[in-house]
């Protein structure tokens, strides 16, 4: 089979060992005569994979015993919704700032102003959200009851440097760089994110939630909206995304493999930097519009002199079989998405052909 390199912001590349597999186990799962889509999700078959993403998950991040882990559905997007029903819902006291670093972040405090109240503690709208704020920078309120922090901005593909150190709790979106780096969880209520960057395919959400935030779950919520259903049913309180979780578990098997949340730290630094030093090398033909210390390792946006050179670069990019390097709909140029999984034949490959575009070109 011929695999094309494929720079996609999400759903994203998988590894090519994990595609092979799904395909040759699907038609007969464990030679229970069926596949594993076709299954009971109350099956026992099933509960051995669902426990393995588990506890591939609980083991590869570090999570806590006093964290919960929630795979549901509805993507990363819901949980805009399910953190501050969860948290400032029902009347609870205390707001929640919020760090709008780009298209997700607003997108995340949109949902929260429909529950309760909030603030933005620190936007980038007016310098065209080309960096996260430092810690200093942030105004954070009295009686917060939570920061929320989107960890790496996916379309403006800024990435927070560091997590912040404060006296309240945090909440971070890390859908584009989940298992990447480290979480500081003594830091954090929830931590959540879309799988289909970092871990798997679409349709599940991975949410890790404190005892505490379940603890003090607020008594009007739908049954699904409520953490704590989720979390006192393993996360089969109701269907789960059975394919997305099978799947998710071998990729997470092959992190392991590959040297696990370190090893998927130092690949993502290593290869951004590739595509940064084809930037900064190309004497101004690219051009990052993302200030140097908060350059994402996950998705590297730039800039060419002109849109016709950029739609040129596109065209000749998949020529060379380099897929889906056009930037988001809403900022345009170019964005090379660098999720865990890509190998790095295909950095390789763009940072070859970046330099004989110059070359060509510039
Ligand atoms: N947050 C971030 C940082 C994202 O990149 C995305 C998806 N691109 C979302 C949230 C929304 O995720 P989903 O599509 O899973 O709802």
């Amino acid at each position: 089979m011929n695999r094309v390199h494929n720079f996609c912001a999400g759903p994203c590349t998988l590894p090519e060992s994990v595609v092979a597999e799904l395909a040759d186990e699907l038609p007969d799962f464990g030679d229970s005569g069926m596949s594993l889509i076709e299954m009971s999700h109350r099956d026992p078959v099933y509960d051995e994979v669902h426990h393995e993403t588990m506890t591939l998950l609980r083991e590869l991040c570090s999570v806590p015993d006093d964290f919960s882990i929630l795979l549901l559905q509805g993507g990363a997007s819901l949980q805009f919704a399910m953190v501050p029903m969860n948290l400032l819902g029902d009347g609870r006291s205390g707001t929640a700032g919020y760090v709008v670093s780009g298209s997700w972040g607003k997108k995340a405090i949109a949902d929260a102003e429909l529950v309760g109240g909030t603030y933005a503690a620190w936007t980038g709208a007016d310098e065209g959200f080309r960096r996260m704020p430092t810690r200093d920078e942030l105004t954070i309120e009295d009686n917060t009851r939570y920061l929320h922090v989107t960890s790496n901005e996916t379309i403006g593909g800024i990435r927070l440097p560091d997590f912040y150190n404060l006296d309240v709790r945090q909440v971070a979106d890390m859908s584009s760089d989940y298992l990447t780096r480290p979480i500081p969880w003594d830091r954090f209520d929830v931590v959540y994110g879309g799988a289909q960057k970092n871990l798997g395919p679409a349709g599940l959400a991975v949410t890790f939630v404190h005892r505490s935030v379940l603890e003090a779950t607020p008594g009007r919520l739908p049954a699904y909206l409520r953490f704590d259903t989720h979390a006192d049913n393993n996360s089969l309180a109701n269907t789960p995304p059975v394919f997305a979780i099978w799947a998710t578990g071998k990729v997470l098997r092959w992190i392991k493999q590959n040297g696990g949340v370190d090893g998927m730290q130092q690949r993502a630094a290593e290869r951004s930097t590739m595509v940064y030093d084809a930037i900064d090398d190309s004497g101004g033909f690219y051009r990052s519009p993302v200030d140097a210390a908060s350059r994402s390792h996950t998705n590297i946006v730039f800039r060419l002199p002109t849109e016709e050179l950029e739609a040129k670069f596109l065209s000749e990019a998949e020529t060379n079989q380099l897929m889906n390097l056009k930037g988001h709909r809403s900022v345009g140029g170019i964005r090379a998405s660098i999720y865990n999984a890509l190998p790095t034949t295909s950095v390789t490959a763009l940072t070859g052909f970046m330099a004989t575009f110059v070359a060509e070109n510039g």
